[in-house]
């Protein structure tokens, strides 16, 4: 499958975040990925590679 993400997409990962809950925003796009928790704002980043493994949807910009 192929996965399409942007910069301020939202997306669901495989597995929520400690919080509960499992949106995420886009922060930042570089080697790194940074997404951002959209329930408590904890940020977190990893490798694209890692990321592009985690991630389970991407819902789009939803501004
Ligand atoms: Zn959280």
């Amino acid at each position: 499958m192929n996965k399409i993400y942007n910069l301020n997409d939202k997306v669901i990962m495989k597995k929520p975040h400690a919080c509960k809950t499992n949106e995420w925003l886009i922060t930042r796009i570089g080697v790194d990925i940074k997404i951002k928790c959209l329930n408590c704002g904890r940020e977190i980043m990893m490798d694209r590679l890692e990321f592009e493994k985690k991630l389970k949807k991407v819902l789009g910009d939803t501004k």
